[in-house]
C-alpha cells in the first residue's frame, strides 16, 4: 500500500484537512538509519507533521522541523515540501521506550525543549518561529504551535504501531484547521466527534482507503481537492558535497588532499556515504583557490 496525502475542504468549507499515510516512509528510515521503535515512532510522527505542513505550503516552497525535548533521541530533524517529499534523522537511533507495553514517545523525545519550524516560502526571509515543547506529544505540542505561532486553531491526530520484528505496522496522522469563517456548530461538531476517537492507531490500522477517514470525520461533508503519494525522498548528491567542501578552509582541503585515504562524507538525513579520492579533493582545492581570487 502506497503511502499518501489526501487533501480535502470538510464542514461547509470550513475547515481544512490534511490526511497522511507514512508507513512505508517510517519502514524506509527504519532501514535508512537503523532506527530502534520509540525512536522510529518520534521520526516517524515528525516527519508525518512534516508531510501534513507540506500540504499547506505551495510549490516550491518548504519546511523544516527541529525538535529537541533534551530526552534520549537527542534532536529530531525533518524536511518536506508540497510535493509529497520528505526526510528526516534523529541524533541517536537506537533509543528505545515503552510503557504499559505501549512506545512511550514522550520519555524518548523528553518534554524539555523547543520546537523550531523553518518555511522557505521562496521570498526574501525564511519564517522561522520556536515554541517550548510543553508535552512530548508531538499531537499536543503542534497543536498549540499552530495556534500560537501560525493563529490557526488546529487539531491533530496522529498514531503509529510497531510489529513483533520492529517494522512498522501502520503511521498516519489527520491535521484539521478550522478556517476564519469557521461557526460555531462546525466548531461544535468536531469537538464531538474527536471526542470519540479514542483509537486512532486501530482506525488507521484498519483503513484501505484514506478516503474512509474523511467519511468517518465527516461523512458527506466533505470536498477531496487533491491526492499524491507521498515518499522518503532526500535530493543529496555528490555534487551537492562539493559545496559543502568549499565551505572548508584552503588548509583543511589541502591536508585532506595530502592524505592518502579517501575522504568519507555521509548525509545525515539518508545515510548514504559519499567517497572523495585525494585527486577529487586537490580539485576541489584549486576550485576554491580560483574562487578566493
Ligand atoms: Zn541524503
Amino acid at each position: 500500500m502506497e503511502d499518501y496525502i489526501y487533501k480535502a475542504l470538510a464542514l461547509n468549507d470550513e475547515c481544512k484537512v490534511y490526511v497522511v499515510r507514512s508507513t512505508n516512509i517510517v519502514n524506509t528510515a527504519i532501514a535508512k538509519h537503523d532506527l530502534y521503535p520509540s525512536a522510529a515512532s518520534v521520526l516517524g510522527k515528525a516527519m508525518t507533521i512534516g508531510l501534513m505542513m507540506g500540504g499547506t505550503l505551495k510549490l516550491d516552497e518548504e519546511v523544516t522541523i527541529k525538535l529537541d525535548g533534551n530526552g534520549p533521541i537527542g534532536y529530531v530533524c525533518v524536511d518536506a515540501n508540497s510535493h509529497g517529499n520528505v526526510r528526516g534523522y534523529c541524533q541517536n537511533p537506537h533509543v528505545n521506550f515503552t510503557r504499559n507495553d505501549k512506545i512511550d514517545d514522550i520519555t524518548t523525545l523528553g518534554c524539555n525543549g523547543y520546537i523550531d519550524v523553518i518555511k522557505d516560502l521562496k521570498m526574501e526571509n525564511l519564517f522561522t518561529s520556536s515554541i517550548r515543547i510543553n508535552t512530548g506529544d508531538l499531537a499536543k505540542d503542534f497543536t498549540y504551535y499552530f495556534t500560537k505561532s501560525e493563529q490557526t486553531p488546529s487539531a491533530i491526530l496522529l498514531s503509529s504501531l510497531f510489529d513483533v520484528d520492529n517494522t512498522c505496522k501502520v503511521c498516519g496522522g489527520v491535521l484539521l484547521q478550522l478556517l476564519p469563517n469557521a461557526s460555531e456548530k462546525t466548531i461544535s461538531y468536531l469537538e464531538k466527534k474527536l471526542s470519540k476517537i479514542t483509537e486512532f492507531s486501530q482506525i488507521l490500522n484498519n483503513t484501505n482507503e484514506l478516503e474512509d477517514i474523511l467519511k468517518l470525520l465527516f461523512e458527506n461533508d466533505y470536498k477531496l481537492l487533491d491526492k499524491y503519494e507521498a515518499t522518503f525522498f532526500c535530493p543529496c548528491s555528490k555534487s551537492r558535497f562539493v559545496n559543502g567542501l568549499l565551505t572548508l578552509s584552503e588548509n583543511e582541503l589541502l591536508d585532506m588532499a595530502n592524505d592518502t585515504k579517501d575522504t568519507e562524507v555521509t548525509c545525515r538525513y539518508c545515510n548514504t556515504q559519499y567517497s572523495f579520492t585525494p585527486d577529487e579533493i586537490k580539485n576541489i582545492y584549486n576550485l576554491k583557490k580560483e574562487n578566493n581570487k
